[in-house]
């Protein structure tokens, strides 16, 4: 059972959902249908909400969510403005179609697509530029953190994939280990704090002492069953959530965590 956090910390929040390649029309207006109910129904609750749908559904979902203050946010989005990129999608048409926000580097996209660091800093520029806040993903591998190397892996990540635009209002990043995706395995609270303060440490370095408004999200087999004990850890400020975002009851119950 969650118990309620009672008010947000110094930053507010953030419960983000990542649909991924999940949804058709019909079902998914029903799922954004019954996300935007609660949200309406439960006054203000103490965290921003998010939503990632795959590309299809922004325009048919936009509207639904914009009347339930959730945010609307794209998967990725390419570097140039426009152009002969077939099957890419840029920032400008993420804003065109709603979003404020856009998901960069999931670890998926690294692995399905190649993406390094340096192409997800040259995303998140122009995805600044183009007036969207951005989400940075960051994540060890299971065979980095066995050989004890979590900590410089994801440093290694962040460093190079922080572009140096962006305060740190604007820029988002969720931490999710690769093992832990999709898994129902996580780190222990002690290695997620660890990494939270890393991860702030290194933005605090590189961003020039700008991190007050940094949020810092865990991802990786969040669900309602163990929300209670992620989302109080120090330094997480939120989570990035996969598959229990697929169901309006699982994804609310872990938003409800920040009170109602
Ligand atoms: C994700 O892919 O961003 C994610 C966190 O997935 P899951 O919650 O399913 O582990």
């Amino acid at each position: 059972m969650i118990q309620p956090l009672g008010g947000a910390g110094t930053v507010r929040p953030i419960v983000a959902a990542n649909w991924k390649m999940n949804g058709l029309r019909r079902d998914s207006r029903d799922l954004a249908k019954g996300l935007a109910r609660l949200k309406q129904a439960s006054g203000d609750l103490a965290c921003d909400i998010i939503v990632c749908p795959p590309t299809t559904l922004l325009f048919e979902l936009r509207d639904v969510f914009y009347d339930a203050e959730i945010a609307l946010g794209g998967q990725d989005a390419h570097d140039q403005k426009k152009g002969a990129h077939t099957g890419d999608i840029s920032s400008e048409m993420l804003v065109d179609s709603g979003c404020s926000y856009v998901i960069l580097g999931h670890s998926e996209r690294r692995a399905d697509h190649g993406e390094s660091s340096e192409t997800v800093a040259t995303k998140a520029r122009a995805a600044l530029a183009a007036g969207l806040k951005v989400i940075i993903c960051v994540g060890e591998s299971e065979a980095e953190r066995d050989a004890g190397q979590a900590l410089d892996a994801v440093g290694a990540q962040l460093i190079n994939s922080l572009p140096e635009e962006g305060r740190s209002n604007d820029i988002v990043v969720a931490y999710e280990p690769v093992w832990a995706i999709g898994t129902g395995r996580i780190p222990d609270a002690a290695q997620i704090g660890e990494m939270h303060q890393h991860i702030r440490q290194l933005f605090k370095e590189l961003k020039s002492g700008d991190v007050s408004g940094l949020r810092v999200l865990y991802g990786g087999s969040v669900k309602a069953e163990n929300a209670g004990d992620i989302l109080p850890i120090e330094g997480v400020d939120g989570a990035l959530i996969g598959g229990a975002s697929l169901s309006v009851k699982k994804f609310w119950e872990i938003c409800v965590f920040y009170g109602q």
